[in-house]
């Protein structure tokens, strides 16, 4: 099973990836995850995605790509993933297809999880996440009860160096000339499945189960 979560910066694709890819046993990939990653261990790919990242530009298509590439063809992808951060344009989008084709294998569902533009600013500018278990805060909207811990399981909280407001609107500019089209382009094959991302992570997280078709995401 092979889904895709598609949504701006700051929709919330990290937060229900997780509790999502647990529900219905997905490998989660999560692309900034990797890249941040490789960056925190001092690898050559986080060398090469260093500059992108810190001005919220995307890291070139054949360094993602290649990456992705690489994750997904490991043993334990194959009972199916959930990708989040990827594909963000076109050029990633086709490479993912033909990599699946070639296994006889196709996307099922892209999620895409809509949130109003004003929404988003107001979410990514004073963002704090967990670093164990990723539920995202919010400085004002939603303190952890303890200044630092997080709430579900203690885990220190922190602020990605690309939550400033320059990144963020850069990101967001982004979004909106690379990744967006990405809409209409599963729209077109009949994969998209448009889920409102506005209230609670509960509440968004039961909009998508919900909408996920009876018994196709029974796990093999
Ligand atoms: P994210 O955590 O998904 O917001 O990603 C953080 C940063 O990692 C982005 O601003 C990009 O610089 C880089 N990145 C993540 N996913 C991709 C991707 N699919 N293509 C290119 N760059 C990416």
């Amino acid at each position: 099973m092979y889904i895709i979560l598609l949504g701006a910066p700051g929709a919330g694709k990290g937060t229900q990836a997780v509790t999502l890819a647990q529900n219905l046993k997905l490998v989660h990939i999560a692309t900034g995850d990797l890249f941040r990653q490789a960056l925190e261990q001092g690898t050559v790919l986080g060398e090469k995605a260093r500059s992108y990242m810190e001005k919220g530009m995307l890291v070139p298509d054949e360094v993602t790509i290649q990456m992705v590439l690489e994750r997904i063809s490991a043993p334990d992808c194959q009972s199916g993933i959930m990708l989040d951060g990827f594909p963000r344009n076109l050029e990633q989008a086709r490479a993912l297809d033909d990599a699946l084709d070639k296994q006889g294998e196709a996307i099922d569902t892209v999620v895409y999880i809509k949130v109003p533009e004003e929404e988003l600013l107001k979410r990514l500018s004073g963002r704090w996440i967990c670093r164990n278990c990723q539920t995202p805060y919010h400085a004002v909207d939603s303190p952890p009860r303890v200044a630092g811990k997080c709430d579900r399981c203690g885990g220190e909280l922190y602020q990605r160096t690309d939550d400033n407001v320059e990144t963020v609107k850069k990101r967001l500019d982004v979004y909106f000339t690379e990744t967006a089209p990405l809409i209409n382009h599963y729209s077109r094959v009949g994969k998209l499945l448009e889920i409102d991302g506005k209230g609670s992570v509960d509440t968004v997280s039961q909009r998508i189960l919900d909408a996920l078709p009876d018994g196709k995401f029974v796990t093999r």
